[in-house]
């Protein structure tokens, strides 16, 4: 009987093919609003739309005023994510109802196979690894590929002092670039992820106006699935451990593993019995803990506010950015008032 998450074999043929057609319709899509649009090259005739700050979410048409949101919103976005992001942040900073999606949809995620990249010097670089997810069966797709590249893979080759078990166990929680085949990673985040540095396959330049204009959000459900089980999960430890062990014997640290078509069933299998209802508990402790991270409340779903139009919402906007506020005092202050004074101003700002 073939398992739950379908044929190991030909997975990572099928997830190119997907990204191919993903790259072939998005060459032939004209309503993409590019960076030199958004720079202000945009032709007003023709005639893009927006849900920008629209109360019932239906497209209006765009005005040099949305150009000017859209590129505030890039650039907070770029502070944002300055550092890179972890499997732990991508929780954190998504929103309420994708992780609410992948607790209740998203029952099974499992690492298929696991390669070494080196950089264009030939030096060892990240761990791309390719997860496989069941999918909600909403939209016709049987299953997802979230590819998740490790960031701190070459490190934890070098680091032979310490064992591969503990050199993973670190890595878990160091920075990744993650990609989906997915609509909504393809629609809503890739852009984000894209300005924030932390997109694993090809790039989204074109600003998502209709979809997600305030650029919330960092991940889709199957991400965030992956994510949890990368936190959580003894199967992902063991697989990172037996990578890095193969990257170490290798000493360059290239080399690939993959997990048996048996070992993956078996995995899917166990995964999909786990309760998703509220409270439940597995026995696993680490992977309840990661279950109940997926149930928190977001510490930070939004980027902006919904508009960022005229000068003084703007300067109201930037009020609220810890970085730019700090510049705006320090602007202020040369105005010869105290910094109390200032705080006051720029809290009047905000009204
Ligand atoms: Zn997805």
């Amino acid at each position: 009987m073939l398992g739950l998450l379908g044929r190991l074999a030909g997975a990572t043929s099928e997830a190119k093919a997907l990204a191919k057609a993903g790259a072939a319709q998005r060459a032939i899509a004209s309503r993409i609003l590019s960076p030199n649009d958004m720079q202000g090259d945009y032709d007003a005739s023709r005639l893009l739309t927006t849900t920008l700050g629209t109360p019932d979410g239906k497209p209006r048409e765009m005005t040099p005023a949305d150009l000017a949101a859209f590129r505030q919103n890039a650039r907070a976005l770029g502070q944002r994510f300055k550092g890179g992001i972890t499997p732990r942040q991508v929780i954190d900073m998504s929103l309420t109802i994708d992780r609410k999606r992948a607790r209740e949809e998203i029952t099974m995620a499992v690492p298929a196979s696991a390669r070494g990249v080196k950089d264009s010097n030939r030096k060892v670089d990240r761990l791309e690894v390719r997860f496989i997810t069941n999918a909600s069966k909403k939209y016709g797709a049987t299953r997802h590929h979230v590819m998740v590249e490790f960031l701190g893979y070459s490190a934890a080759v070098a680091s032979g002092a310490m064992s591969a078990g503990k050199a993973a166990s670190l890595m878990r929680k160091q920075g990744i670039r993650l990609d989906c085949d997915c609509g909504r990673h393809q629609y809503w985040f890739r852009y984000v992820a894209t300005v924030g540095n932390y997109n694993a396959g090809r790039s989204e330049t074109g600003f998502p106006k209709i979809r997600n204009p305030g650029l919330t959000g960092v991940a889709c459900k199957h991400v965030l699935r992956v994510m949890a089980e990368i936190e959580g999960a003894a199967t992902v430890q063991r697989f990172l451990t037996r990578a890095i062990e193969k990257g170490r014997a290798n000493e360059d640290g290239s080399g690939s593993i993959r997990t048996s078509q048996k070992e993956a069933d078996k995995q899917a299998a166990k995964q999909a019995n786990r309760p998703t209802v509220r409270g439940a508990h597995t026995g696993n402790r680490d992977f309840d803990r990661a279950r109940a991270a997926l149930r928190k409340a977001s510490r930070a779903t939004k980027t902006t506010p919904k508009q960022v139009a005229g000068g003084s919402k703007r300067i109201a906007a930037l009020a609220n950015e810890p970085a730019a506020r700090e510049m705006l005092l320090g602007i202020i202050g040369k105005l010869g008032i105290t910094r109390e004074q200032a705080i006051a101003i720029l809290a009047g700002v905000g009204k």
